[in-house]
C-alpha cells in the first residue's frame, strides 16, 4: 500500500487490488477501483473476455452505476429504450400490466430503463478498464490465497503456477466462486426447478413485437421478450420448470423443436421469435440463500460470487454494477481495508437478500398453473392497474430509485 501526499492535504492510499473474474461484476469492480486511484490486475480463467449473444435489461439503477464508472453514454449508444414493461397472458396475449419506462422512467427515476446486448456492454466495461489502467491477465484461473504478515499483504496462487501479491483481493468469479469456496468452505447452489432457454432473432421475425420488455407468462414456463441493437435485434428468454437437466453454461445448445413445442400455442410475437431464431441455448438455473458474510480480512466477493439470483426481476448484473461502485467508494481513501471491506458489505447485504427474495417470488407469478390460479393472481393486477396505475408503478421504485454513488 503506497501513501501518497496530495497538495490539497487529503492521503490518498493506493492499494494493490486482484479481481478474479472478468464478467460483468469483476469488470465493473476494476474500472471503479482504478477510477479511485487503486492499482489494479484482474484475473480471468477463460482465454477471451467475452459474453454469450443475449440480451441484458440494464435497469435506472444500473443504468446509475454505469453513469458512476462513466460509461452510461457508451452504453446508452448502443442500447435500445423501451416504452414500457409488460406483463401479458402468454397463450392470448392479453395484458395483465403496464409500467411505462421510456421517457417516464427517465424523469421519475433520473435515469433510463435500457436494452443493451451482452457482448457490448463487455466490450464497453472491458475498453474503460484497461484505459483506466486496469491489467487483465487471461488464462489465469486464481486457485489459492493465504494472509501473509504485512506488507507482502495477500499471496494469492494461479493454476498456472504464477504467484501474485495484493492488498485486497476481490472475488467476482460467479455462481461457483473458488474465492468463495475458500473463504467458506464447499456448498452447493440450490437448483430453482427452471431451465432457462435463451435465443435471437432479427425484428424482422417479429415487426410488431411491442417495443417493451415483456413477460409472457404461461402454467409452469414463462418467456421474455425484448428489443436489443437499436431494435433490429429481438432478444429472448424461456423459462421452463423441468427438473431433470440441470446443466450450466450458456454455451449448451438446446433442440429448437423441443423449445417451439413447449411454447406451441402461445402469442404469436413468442412463436415467431422461436421460429426465426437461427439457434437456442440453455441454462440450468440455480441459487443461493443470502451469505451471512461476504468478507474475510482483506478478501470479499462481489456479484454472483456473493448473491446469485434467479432472473426473475432481471437484476443480477444490476447488483454486481452496484455492488462495485460501493465497494470502491468504501475502499477510496482509506488506511484500514478490513474495515472498509466490512462496511461494503453491510451496505450491500440487506438490498441483495430482498431482491433475491422478489426474483425467487415472481417465478411463482409468473407460473400459475392453472386457469383459477391465474385468475386470482392476475384478475386483481389488471384491475389495479385501470384503477390504481400509480400504486402499480411504484412498486419498483425501491429498486430502481437506488443511485450507488449515493448510498
Ligand atoms: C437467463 C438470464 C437472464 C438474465 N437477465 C438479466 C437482466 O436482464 N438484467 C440483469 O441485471 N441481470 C440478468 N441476469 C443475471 C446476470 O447475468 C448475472 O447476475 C451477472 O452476469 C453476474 O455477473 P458476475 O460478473 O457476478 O458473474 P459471471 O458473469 O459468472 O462472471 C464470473 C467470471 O469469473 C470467471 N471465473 C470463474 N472462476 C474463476 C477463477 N477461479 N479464477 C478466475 N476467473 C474465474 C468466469 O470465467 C467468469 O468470466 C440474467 C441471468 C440469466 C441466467
Amino acid at each position: 500500500m503506497q501513501v501518497t501526499s496530495q497538495a490539497d492535504r487529503s492521503i490518498r492510499l493506493r492499494m494493490r487490488i486482484v479481481v478474479a473474474g472478468a464478467g460483468i461484476g469483476g469488470l465493473s469492480a476494476a474500472l471503479a477501483l482504478a477510477r479511485s486511484g487503486h492499482e489494479v490486475e484482474v484475473v480471468e480463467r477463460s482465454g477471451v473476455i467475452g459474453e454469450v449473444g443475449a440480451g441484458l435489461q440494464l435497469s435506472p439503477n444500473a443504468m446509475k452505476g454505469l453513469a458512476a464508472l462513466g460509461v452510461a453514454e457508451a452504453a446508452e449508444a448502443v442500447s435500445s429504450e423501451p416504452e414500457a414493461l409488460e406483463l401479458r397472458i402468454g397463450k392470448s396475449g392479453g395484458k395483465v400490466f403496464t409500467i411505462p419506462v421510456g421517457q417516464a422512467a427517465r424523469k421519475r427515476y433520473g435515469a433510463p430503463y435500457l436494452h443493451i446486448h451482452r457482448a457490448d456492454l463487455v466490450d464497453i466495461l472491458k475498453t474503460a478498464a484497461e484505459r483506466a489502467g486496469v491489467k487483465i491477465r487471461l488464462d489465469a484461473r486464481l486457485a489459492a490465497f493465504r494472509r501473509e504478515p504485512d506488507p507482502a499483504g495477500l499471496r494469492i496462487g494461479l493454476d498456472t503456477g504464477d504467484i501474485m501479491w495484493a492488498d485486497v483481493l476481490v472475488g467476482a468469479d460467479g455462481m461457483r466462486s473458488t474465492v468463495r469456496r475458500l473463504m467458506f468452505g464447499a456448498e452447493h447452489p440450490r437448483f430453482t426447478g427452471a431451465v432457462a432457454w435463451r435465443a435471437i432473432a432479427p425484428i424482422e421475425a417479429c415487426p410488431d413485437l411491442p417495443n417493451a420488455a415483456v413477460v409472457w407468462a404461461g402454467a409452469g414456463k414463462h418467456a421474455v421478450t425484448y428489443r436489443i441493437r437499436g431494435g433490429a435485434l429481438i432478444n429472448f428468454v424461456g423459462v421452463i420448470e423441468e427438473s431433470d437437466w440441470q446443466e450450466e453454461g450458456w454455451d449448451k445448445a438446446g433442440d429448437k423443436k423441443e423449445l417451439a413445442a413447449a411454447f406451441a400455442g402461445w402469442a404469436a410475437p413468442v412463436t415467431a421469435v422461436i421460429g426465426a431464431a437461427r439457434s437456442c441455448h440453455r441454462w440450468a438455473l440455480f441459487d443461493r440463500d443470502p451469505l451471512a458474510r461476504w468478507s474475510e480480512g482483506r478478501v470479499t466477493l462481489l456479484g454472483d460470487a456473493c448473491h446469485p439470483m434467479p432472473p426473475f426481476q432481471a437484476q443480477g448484473a444490476a447488483m454486481a454494477l452496484e455492488d462495485a461502485v460501493v465497494l470502491a467508494r468504501c475502499l477510496g481513501g482509506t488506511d484500514k481495508p478490513e474495515a472498509a471491506l466490512l462496511a461494503y458489505e453491510s451496505k450491500r447485504k440487506k438490498r441483495t437478500a430482498k431482491v433475491l427474495t422478489s426474483a425467487r417470488s415472481n417465478m411463482g407469478v409468473f407460473h400459475r398453473s392453472n386457469f383459477a390460479t391465474q385468475a386470482a393472481t392476475y384478475g386483481p393486477m389488471r384491475v389495479a392497474n385501470t384503477v390504481l396505475p400509480a400504486f402499480v408503478r411504484s412498486r419498483q421504485d425501491w429498486i430502481y430509485s437506488y443511485d450507488p454513488a449515493n448510498d
